[in-house]
């Protein structure tokens, strides 16, 4: 009998420490560092592997070991979890894949079969950050909303449950966690007019366990709870329960297993502009906000709202990170924030006192954040409500989703922030339209617009320059101030690892991966990576051997919508895994064909203002602003006879909704599709005939910094 017991205990240790992931192995995680079991590694989302194989000394020889294409081409932004030799990730569309740690072999893979037109719904890109793991199973969310429990050995799909209203335009791009049983799951479509809300579902059976509703309903309908009671109370008007106010939970969360708290981000509100959504004024809770709730029933503990009343699209969705910082002689628990906004927050995570929040990019909305009411002071900068204002951040942010990383070794925050800058402005004939058009509450027809229209797009690109770029911040969270950065010409950049070794590292919009000494900033080390970089690496080893991993795929926000200058994209979607002595190489990426000779001139210039400032409300955020894109999804200006023949049957018939082009048949109408069809050929005469230039025009696009600085002031554009 004895040596069943033993049996059985060795059983037990199997399926717990060696195949199940439980909360204990992953609060637990520094004692297994070859893996990586959660999204941020650990449950306070430090992004930091203990790993110290590849050093400073010896990072030279790295290289890559092995890649994976994922068969798709739009923007990979996932996290890669690694447990017992097995990478799981996912890439477009949502899907899933398990490969051999070692080799790369595909041992599974998983497609939810999204249909395709349901991409429309996606403000940001068909984008997915990655899978949550439980137990036995793989858990993933799915761009149309649902939330899918897989069999981790063989991906069977074990239960499938919707988590939103398909009647409004909810989509899942964020990856799940799973605490206490539970799997946590929240939204994105803020953008569009949803009512965000992140949810509890058990991880065996999928039932749901609870919700916690991030803004009011309808006002006519019982509040869910005193919490919503108390929301209701800082909003106004009746617009936002018809827009759905927004608030969605579209990506950060972090967990103290010791206080059990879970704190989660928050984004903005469905319209954008506060004078529409809530025209009597109020904060407009939870918009904008870290919320903290008990995992296991969805309870309120505590919130703080950094943009209250945002008008800017300041989400507060970005990354979190727990940390024990010693602050003022005395060591805290803290939880650690650069939201959109540009201020960096340091908060006691148990009670959410504001402990620190200073400026981590230049600001202008608000001159900085009282201490004593907890609130930023806005500056006159922030009301457009009379005139169009020129305002830092843009709404891309200071520092978007791109996950930061803390070093607990260097003290310091590694933040890929960005510097941008944005017109807004107030759209007093506001009408809400349904369905999946952005309401934000801004006019699209501004000087601004004229401006974006009329330049040539090589111009334009080189103007984004000065406006718009990428920034490595290292920021000390105790003294509130940068230790070092690096500047990036391309400003949507990669999200970011450090490692106990003193690195940090990071991908680029141009097409680079990149270490830096975590204490100077010192550049260590690159390697090409062919496409644009938007995804954090993580780090895991096996048989001895340390692997530094990275999805490569350029699109997501940025990318779609505009040119980036530098910006490289590749085509083909890939899994990146180096290590010392790695020598794979990578296959050189696509060639563009050659721009097809535009059709005649068809507008004229009535038609073709007309179609610039409807393409720039319908059509912008996949296919770029004037048209300038990185054709991650189509380059319009490269459009076939064919397509130039089909355009109505494609724009309103719907014929390429299958490969995600929806019917626009609800929104414009036959004369204005005839518009968006005038401008298009007009800015791809814009595009012929700038390639075509010769002499200084032609070289404008490699233009310098500086130089490009110096047009644009004279431009009167900063
Ligand atoms: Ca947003």
């Amino acid at each position: 009998m004895p040596y069943l017991i033993l049996l059985f205990a060795l059983l037990a240790e199997s399926t717990i420490t060696h195949a199940s992931v439980s909360g204990e192995r992953i609060i637990e995680a520094d004692n297994e560092p070859g893996s990586w079991l959660t999204h941020g590694r650990n449950y306070a989302e430090d992004r930091m592997s203990p790993l110290t194989q590849i050093n400073k000394d010896n990072i030279k020889d790295l290289g890559l070991a092995w890649y994976f294409d994922t068969g798709t081409t739009r923007g990979l932004e996932a996290s890669p979890l690694v447990i017992d030799g097995v990478i799981y990730t996912t890439g477009s569309w949502s899907k899933v894949f398990a490969n051999d740690a070692r080799t790369g072999e595909e041992l599974w893979s998983y497609d939810p079969e999204v249909p395709r037109a349901w991409g429309v719904n996606a403000c940001c890109d068909v984008v997915n950050r990655g899978v949550a793991a439980w137990e036995n199973s793989i858990f993933v969310g799915t761009i149309d909303g649902r939330l899918v429990s897989l069999n981790k050995e063989t991906g069977a799909v074990e239960w499938d449950v919707l988590t939103i209203d398909k009647e409004r335009p909810y989509t899942i791009t964020g990856a799940p966690r799973v605490v206490n049983g539970k799997v946590l799951i929240g939204n994105g479509g803020a953008e569009y007019g949803v009512r965000g809300y992140l949810s509890g579902y058990d991880a065996r059976t999928g039932d749901l366990s609870w919700r916690f509703f991030t803004v009011p309903g309808h006002p006519a309908d019982e509040h869910e709870s005193d919490v919503m009671r108390m929301a209701a109370e800082t909003w106004t008007g009746n617009v936002y329960h018809q827009v759905g106010g927004g608030g969605t939970a579209w990506d950060s969360m972090a967990y103290d297993h010791e206080a059990n708290i879970l704190y989660f981000g928050v984004g903005n509100g469905s319209p954008w502009n506060r004078h529409i959504r809530s025209p009597g004024g109020g904060d407009n809770l939870f918009l904008s906000s870290i919320v903290a709730i008990n995992p296991d029933n969805g309870e309120y503990i505590w919130h703080y709202q950094t943009t209250p009343a945002d008008t800017w699209d300041y989400t507060a969705t970005q990354h979190i990170i727990l940390a024990d910082l010693e602050i003022k002689g005395e060591m805290r628990k803290v939880l650690m924030q650069a939201p959109k906004n540009g201020f960096f927050y340091v908060i006691d995570r148990i009670t959410g006192e504001l402990l620190s929040a200073e400026n981590y990019v230049p600001v202008t909305w608000a001159s900085h954040i009282d201490m004593k009411t907890g609130r930023p002071v806005e500056t006159e900068n922030a009301d457009h409500l009379a005139e169009t204002k020129t305002t830092s951040p843009a709404q891309f942010g200071g520092h978007n989703w791109h996950p930061m990383a803390y070093n607990a070794g260097t003290g310091l925050v590694y933040i890929p922030a960005m510097l941008n800058q944005a017109p807004y402005n107030t759209d007093t004939n506001f009408e809400y339209l349904g369905g999946s058009n952005w309401h934000m509450g801004q006019m699209a027809d501004t000087p601004e617009m004229d401006i974006i229209t009329s330049i040539p797009p090589g111009l334009m690109t080189a103007i984004f320059k000065r406006i718009a770029r990428g920034k490595l911040i290292a920021w000390d969270p105790v003294q509130q101030k940068e230790v070092w950065s690096v500047m990036h010409e391309t400003m949507w950049n990669g999200g970011v690892l450090t490692t106990a070794s003193g690195l940090v590292f990071q991908g680029t919009g141009d097409g680079r991966f990149i270490a830096y000494d975590a204490e100077t900033g010192k550049h260590l080390w690159e390697s090409p990576t062919v496409t644009g970089i938007l995804a954090p690496p993580i780090s895991y080893s096996l048989d001895g051997d340390q692997y530094i991993a990275l999805m490569a795929g350029w699109g997501g926000a940025g990318p779609l919508a505009m040119k980036l200058p530098g910006s490289k994209s590749a085509g083909n979607g890939r899994l990146l895994v180096y290590k010392l002595g790695g020598e794979e190489t990578l296959p050189p990426g696509r060639e563009r064909p050659p721009m097809p000779v535009p059709p005649a001139q068809t507008g004229t210039e009535a038609s073709i203002a007309e179609g610039s400032v409807l393409y720039h409300q319908h059509c912008v955020y996949c296919h770029g602003a004037a048209l300038n894109s990185d054709a991650i999804i189509a380059d319009l200006r490269y459009m076939s006879e064919g397509s130039h023949q089909a355009f109505q049957q494609i724009v309103r018939g719907g014929i390429l909704s299958g490969i995600g082009m929806a019917s626009f048949a609800e929104r414009v109408t036959e004369e204005e599709a005839d518009a968006i069809h005038d401008y298009v050929i007009y800015a791809s005469h814009q595009k012929w005939d700038e390639d075509q230039a010769t002499g200084w025009w032609k070289d404008l696009r490699d233009w310098s910094y500086e130089v490009i600085a110096d047009v644009v002031s004279r431009f009167g554009l900063m």
